[in-house]
């Protein structure tokens, strides 16, 4: 009876446990894990901080999920705090990736294992693991997706592009690039595809902090300076939140109606306003990158640090951060186009399609 008893007591804690809603106390039956995400200014980061914080807390791990609004020493010092609480594992999505260094030396002398989230940890020998895309095929996929818009392998054009990068202090920003340019350059080579502003590389293309209002007001200035009588026909975006800046600024000189349509521009992450203006035909596609997939791998790298077990890794070349090859998990990015965004987005049950009424 005693025994019985006892039984029920532990099942009814082990049901607490997984129902606790806020994973306070009793949820919690295995260390903290620290998750330093960028910023909420993009809908993405929201989904991945809390996709880990789920698979998490449904493992029974407690969580400690900052975000910093994309300023360098706000992340620093969140970072900074979690080492001091405790976590055993920090998952970092850098701002800079090259400015964590010392917090991180701090890190592993305690012995606390560090996870590259999406973007790579630059120059220190302090990140243990690093779980993202495949981030050429993104831009890969992003210039396929600007071929077939303008239909390039059937033989069209010239066409005039513009070209436009990532944060220049994020490794992904020249990943998505040289992606993209293995696509593209044969092209300008051929000369079907013409950079009539000649802003090719990312030391003129970059965009700092990812920030919307500096490429659209960039896209500005190329409008004005080379397009007076041309027309520009496609722009590589690297990210939908620059999509959307180039967008409104190419809208503000009469691109968008029936005489006059939009270029053919391409986008990632597949954020909702831009599906959106992907539907409005806008914008042309985007990529998507399941984060509920890049949490669980993350966790299960976090899972098998813990416990002991060897992480699953899938890729132990590509990501030189420097100073070491991180071994790394690399996932399928999606491209994603008025073709299926139904089948990739909906289907799925990533997006409701209430989302898009
Ligand atoms: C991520 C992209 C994202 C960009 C801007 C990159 O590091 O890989 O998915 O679009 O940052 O937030």
């Amino acid at each position: 009876m005693l025994k019985l008893k006892a039984k029920l007591f532990a099942l009814a804690l082990a049901g607490l446990a997984v129902a606790a809603p806020d994973g306070g106390a009793l949820a919690q039956s295995k260390p903290t894990v620290g998750i330093a995400m960028p910023t909420k200014a993009s809908a993405r980061w929201i989904d991945d901080g809390n996709n880990i914080v789920k698979v998490l807390k449904e493992r029974g791990y407690g969580t400690d999920l900052q975000y910093a609004e994309d300023d360098i020493p706000n992340q620093l010092s969140q970072v900074e705090n979690m080492v001091t609480k405790g976590a055993k594992v920090l998952v970092i999505a850098a701002i800079d990736g090259t400015t964590l260094s010392d917090v991180l030396r701090q890190a592993k002398a305690r012995g606390i294992t560090v996870i590259a989230y999406d973007r790579l940890i630059r120059n220190t020998p302090s990140v243990d693991y690093y779980a993202t895309f495949d981030n050429f095929q993104v831009g890969a996929l992003q210039a396929q997706s600007i071929e077939q818009g303008l239909g390039l392998k059937e033989g069209k054009g010239p066409f005039n592009i513009e070209l436009f990068g990532g944060s220049p202090d994020d490794n992904n920003a020249y990943f998505f690039y040289n992606g993209a340019m293995s696509v593209l350059q044969p092209y300008i080579d051929s000369g079907k595809l013409v950079v009539a502003s000649r802003q090719t590389g990312m030391d003129k293309v970059s965009t700092l902090r990812w920030d919307g209002a500096t490429a659209q007001s960039r896209m500005d200035n190329l409008l004005s300076a080379f397009y007076g009588r041309k027309r520009v026909d496609a722009v590589l975006s690297p990210y939908d939140g620059l999509s959307i800046g180039i967008i409104s600024s190419l809208r503000g000189v009469g691109y968008g109606s029936a005489s006059q349509p939009m270029p053919v521009i391409s986008g990632q992450d597949a954020e909702v306003p831009s599906i959106k203006a992907m539907l409005r035909g806008e914008q042309y596609s985007t990529i998507f990158k399941d984060t509920r997939d890049l949490a669980r791998v993350t966790v299960d790298m976090v899972d098998a640090v813990l416990g002991g077990k060897e992480v699953t890794v899938n890729d132990t070349k590509t990501y030189n951060n420097g100073v070491k090859v991180v071994p790394s998990y690399l996932l399928k990015p999606v491209v994603v186009d008025k073709s299926n965004w139904e089948k990739v987005l909906i289907d799925s049950g990533y997006y409701k399609r209430s989302q898009f009424n």
